[in-house]
């Protein structure tokens, strides 16, 4: 009978691999330490499903399976819709397909949860409509989600674009973030965008739990503030660091790794949809190259557009034409370049890996602090640059680069911070002790008595006591 099947999570991601990967960790966890059943059901926005459909179709066969959505159409989306309309709007249009699969769930399993991201708050009510309690999973930490409960009062207060505001946003056990480092959907009040964040901020009230990806070491202020309920907000478990661990693949990038100096190779890359301006790509080229420092730079081809990659991972522009004349050839001896997808956890845990330019999408961040590269922030899209404050100021294991006034961050800039970074004996030094130390603290988070492992046993035991009445 249902009584003695096991307990049954639903979980629905929005579209994109960075919001994939943590949740199919989340879901191994919770099969291997809990017993628990997982069914991921994907929506399809169009784009090539190939990279997600490996990713889940990996997994161990029948505690998690995966339904994959129909596939929707945006052709009556204006060309320049921003990536969050985009996936808002794949979400909402996949909500009839949703309903379907959860009922069949309902009907063959033991379903007690379903667990959402910010942009699929939508499907709340279809979990009530199930008597199924609806969960929240944020792929970003604690600071940004004290943002967002906070971000109804600060709309009621404020009357200028948050850029303008004369001081920082200091909320309990946060470091101060200027309105210009809030997210990209709320830079502009007037966009519809706009709204959409706002109208996730408080329907995210509605969740009967919030799964954190952070963990209590790495924000004790903001995560005790909303473990209290500070802004009235629901549940939190804090059971992160939840990252990819490594497949063990073979990929020419490692054999190169394999031949440098220990601790000596800055990784490079902006993510599985960051690109960056013809202009931008050039300066950070002669950046590096000025810096001496060896390198492995992820270089997709230049696009005006920063997150233009984001529903297509791969950029197939082939050969390297975008980069400056004779760039390969004078740094053939310290550096490799790719221009598509790179193993990224198998990268940051190699030994020869010391160092890590990233655009801070939080996902990236927490794979470097588990294995303690220090990072130089260069955030770029969504909301990288609230994560650039959180890790450069707060947590101190990151050096943030600046812009200029072209709006470009110059060769001498870059030159200069990763000089800082791999070998400097002022900032750099403690940023790399540093993160070696927090490196320890993620490790022991997640051991049998740690804070997250914790925290995943509550809900853990939550879920089980729902369908054992
Ligand atoms: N990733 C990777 N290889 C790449 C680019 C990205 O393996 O070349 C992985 C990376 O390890 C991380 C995820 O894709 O797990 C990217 O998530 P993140 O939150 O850092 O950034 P996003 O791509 O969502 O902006």
């Amino acid at each position: 009978s249902q009584d003695q099947k096991p307990p049954h999570v639903a979980i629905f991601p929005s579209p994109g691999m960075g919001h994939l990967i943590p949740v199919v960790e989340l879901a191994k966890r919770l099969v291997v330490h809990h017993n628990i059943n997982v069914t991921f059901i994907v929506p399809n926005d169009g784009s090539t499903m190939e990279p997600q459909k490996k990713l889940l179709q990996a997994l161990p066969k029948p505690m998690i399976s995966s339904i994959f959505l129909p596939q929707m159409s945006f052709d009556d989306l204006p060309a320049d819709s921003v990536n969050e309309t985009r996936i808002a709007l794949s979400v909402t249009r996949s909500v009839p397909a949703l309903r379907q699969s959860l009922k069949a769930l309902t009907e063959s399993t033991r379903l007690v949860a379903l667990v959402v991201d910010m942009f699929c708050l939508d499907a709340f009510d279809v979990a009530k409509e199930f008597n199924v309690l609806p969960y929240m999973f944020t792929f970003y930490n604690a600071l940004v989600l004290s943002l967002a409960f906070h971000l109804p009062k600060l709309d009621e207060t404020t009357t200028c674009e948050y850029k303008d505001l004369p001081k920082p946003v200091k909320l309990p056990g946060c470091v101060p973030v200027h309105g210009r480092d809030l997210g990209d959907p709320a830079q502009d009040r007037k966009h519809t965008i706009y709204k959409v964040l706002l109208n996730i901020s408080k329907r995210s009230y509605e969740a009967a739990g919030i799964i954190v990806n952070s963990f209590l070491d790495l924000e004790p202020g903001a995560l005790k503030a909303l473990k209290e309920g500070f802004y009235n907000n629901p549940p939190v478990y804090p059971v992160g660091p939840v990252v990819q661990t490594g497949s063990s693949s073979s990929d020419p990038c490692l054999s190169w790794l394999d031949k440098q100096p220990k601790g000596s190779v800055l990784f490079v890359s902006f993510g599985s949809g960051g690109t960056l301006s013809q202009d931008q790509m050039t300066e950070l080229a002669l950046g590096l190259e000025m810096s001496g420092a060896r390198f492995f730079w992820v270089a997709k081809s230049p696009h005006e557009k920063t997150a233009a990659r984001f529903f297509s991972v791969e950029s197939n522009e082939d050969p390297f034409d975008y980069l400056p004349k004779g760039f390969l050839e004078r740094t053939k001896d310290v550096g490799l370049v790719v221009s598509t997808w790179a193993p990224q956890v198998q990268v940051l845990s190699h030994g020869s890996t010391g160092g890590f330019l990233s655009h801070c999408g939080w996902n990236s961040a927490l794979e470097s602090i588990v294995h303690g590269v220090p990072l130089i922030a260069w955030p770029s899209y969504a909301e990288q640059r609230t994560n650039a404050v959180l890790l450069a100021d707060d947590v101190k294991v990151a050096i943030r680069v600046k812009v200029n006034d072209k709006g470009l961050v110059g060769r001498e800039e870059i030159s200069g911070r990763v000089r800082e970074l791999m070998e400097g004996e002022l900032e750099g030094k403690l940023i790399r002790a540093r993160v070696k130390e927090l490196k320890d603290k993620a490790c022991l988070a997640l051991s049998k008595e740690g804070s997250s492992t914790k925290s995943l046993a509550e809900i853990a035991q939550v879920w089980v006591n729902n369908c054992q009445p």
